[in-house]
């Protein structure tokens, strides 16, 4: 694909993220792999005011294109792609409630089945780091190899996949999961939570099927 369309693809997601709910003002930003880095979102544009034009190429030593400032939170979409060679595409917001459960600190457990669409069997979250720094980079690269899904402690969510579609959709789907949790731990109660073995199980279901998500 060219850079023209994957500009507008990164566009579209942007918007349709805002569409799903999964943005807080313009706190999300998106990137796709290409050439030897990636087109990302700009920093402090409204996604209704982006062009083609206004998506930044960084490349794989986050040397960005003159004229144009990519998103200040780029460094760890570089991680994504370093630590993920098979993933082209990172999605990142900071939607109600992953931010709100990435206070806790914790991993999601597998409460639901569907935590499989992120290839593992729990969320993890990583620790807190400063947003835009070279710290909280070098979390996402490490917490990105375990799950296509991770939280970042008092801050938000990553996603990675194929293309941006798929991320998108984990993305939601994952905000949906951490709205039952928040649910869940507001009873009080103990949380059961599926066994290892079922959750092998889906995810070698989810993995027959090709994908979860159809393609477009
Ligand atoms: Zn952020």
């Amino acid at each position: 694909m060219n850079r023209k369309e994957l500009s507008r693809q990164i566009i579209s997601t942007c918007l349709e993220m805002t569409k799903l709910g999964l943005n807080q003002g313009t706190a999300g930003n998106v990137s796709v792999r290409y050439q030897d880095g990636m087109l990302i979102t700009p920093t402090g544009t409204p996604y209704e005011e982006m062009t083609e034009d206004s998506i930044v190429y960084v490349d794989k030593n986050g040397q960005h294109e003159d004229g144009k400032l990519p998103s200040s939170e780029w460094q760890f979409h570089l991680a994504v792609y370093e630590a993920r060679p098979e993933m082209d595409a990172v999605v990142h917001n900071h939607s109600r409630n992953c931010a709100a459960v990435s206070i806790l600190g914790e991993a999601i457990p597998a409460i639901h089945y569907m935590i499989a669409c992120t290839g593992t069997d729990h969320i993890p979250c990583v620790p807190y780091a400063t947003f835009g720094t070279h710290q909280l980079a070098d979390y996402v690269r490490d917490g990105i190899k375990q799950s296509k899904a991770i939280l970042l402690a008092h801050h938000g969510l990553i996603t990675t996949d194929k293309t941006l579609d798929k991320a998108l959709h984990i993305a939601h789907e994952v905000e949906v999961i951490s709205e039952w949790y928040l649910k869940l731990l507001a009873t009080g109660k103990p949380i059961p939570v599926l066994s290892q073995d079922e959750m092998r199980f889906v995810l070698e279901k989810f993995k027959s099927y090709g994908s979860w998500v159809e393609e477009k």
